[in-house]
């Protein structure tokens, strides 16, 4: 192992093979709000020239590299891993995109640190003292949360679309630190794993768009997904609507769904129940195309369309079509 610079926050690498996430500039560009980011980078190969620009270019200057096959472990094992590098760099604070597996690595990570643990962080700040300060949406949107972390240490898994991801320093080309760590011991070992076939649209929990249909499509999700395609962005659902098969359950947002927060939401056919309002209400900006002028989703809207989803949606992706091609960008 070759030693580095002394980083104040660790930033964990979310990358397809060689392709750095966007969620990942957007943790480097809340690192730099508290401090000097270096990366983490976990994966068989280490990060080609693309990937150390890529980062270099959006504030790390330092990629620590440990070889692991990815998917080929777990959470307490993916926590173990980050311990030895958090050892050998003396760093303060880890930062990791919040997702399902992170956020059980994060708090494996936090408890053999004796850090403080934060999940699901939408800020990072630092307060006069130089404390860390991370910011939190709670009750659907409805408070926000501040909390200092007292403890020496902090781990904090920050939402997608949280930050705008910030270029620093054009051409910048980050570089790498080799970390020989051990295969770490597990409880319990992955047997098997089946990646779902790769859609060409963004992830739901990260995507900066969302399309969302309910019971009001009565099943037909074909005028969500072409407008998510002209918006280039994911498809999600109401539990009505994952219920009744017309979608698979990962596609539900809400209490017992995932939580997104894009900066655009779309709602077709979604009433905005309660339970659904606590996975999507700290989105962006909220847009409700609702048959019924009633519809308690046109509270929380920033703007509203009364009418049919069946014309407005396919009269939507058709201007923006439109547009597009205008501007000569197909
Ligand atoms: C413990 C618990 C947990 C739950 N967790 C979740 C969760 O995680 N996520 C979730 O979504 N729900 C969840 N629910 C269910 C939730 O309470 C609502 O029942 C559900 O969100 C309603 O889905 P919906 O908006 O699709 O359907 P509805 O409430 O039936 O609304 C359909 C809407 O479509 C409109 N509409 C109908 N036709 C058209 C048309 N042609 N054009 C335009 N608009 C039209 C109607 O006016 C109506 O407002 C949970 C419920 C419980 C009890």
């Amino acid at each position: 192992m070759t030693s580095s610079g002394s980083a104040d926050v660790l930033v964990v690498v979310d990358h397809q093979g060689s392709t750095v996430r966007n969620p990942a500039l957007e943790l480097l560009a809340a690192a730099r709000a508290i401090g000097r980011p270096e990366a983490v980078w976990l994966d068989e190969a280490a990060p080609d020239e693309a990937a150390l620009g890529m980062l270099g270019a959006h504030g790390a200057d330092v990629v620590h590299h440990v070889p692991v096959a990815p998917g080929s472990v777990l959470p307490a094992q993916v926590a173990a891993l980050l311990r030895a590098v958090v050892d050998a760099t003396g760093t303060r604070t880890v930062l990791l995109t919040s997702t399902f597996e992170n956020k059980e690595a994060s708090a494996h990570l936090a408890f053999h640190l004796g850090a403080g643990l934060v999940v699901d962080a939408a800020g990072l700040e630092r307060s006069d003292d130089g404390a860390l300060v991370t910011v939190q949406q709670a009750f659907a949107g409805t408070w926000t949360l501040r909390s200092a972390v007292t403890a020496e240490r902090a781990v904090v898994a920050l939402k997608a679309n949280a930050v705008p991801a910030e270029v620093v320093a054009e051409g910048a080309v980050a570089t790498v630190v080799g970390h020989d760590v051990p295969a770490p011991a597990a409880d319990a070992e992955l047997v098997e794993r089946t990646e779902r076939p790769v859609s060409g649209r963004p992830s739901l929990t990260e995507a900066q768009v969302v399309v969302v249909g309910g019971r009001g499509t009565n099943g037909d999700f074909s005028h969500v997904e072409e407008l998510a395609e002209a918006l280039g962005g994911a498809v999600g659902a109401t539990r009505v609507a994952t219920d009744e098969g017309w979608i698979g359950h990962e596609a539900q947002i809400g209490q017992t769904g995932v939580t997104v927060s894009p900066r655009l939401y779309v709602g077709a056919g979604v009433s905005g129940a309660v339970h659904h309002r606590g996975g999507m209400q700290s989105s962006g900006t909220i847009v409700a195309i609702n048959n019924d002028p009633e519809a308690p989703i046109f509270e929380i809207a920033d703007y509203g369309i009364v009418g049919d989803l069946t014309t407005v949606l396919p009269q939507a992706a058709a201007e923006l079509r439109r547009l597009r091609a205008e501007a000569g960008d197909t």
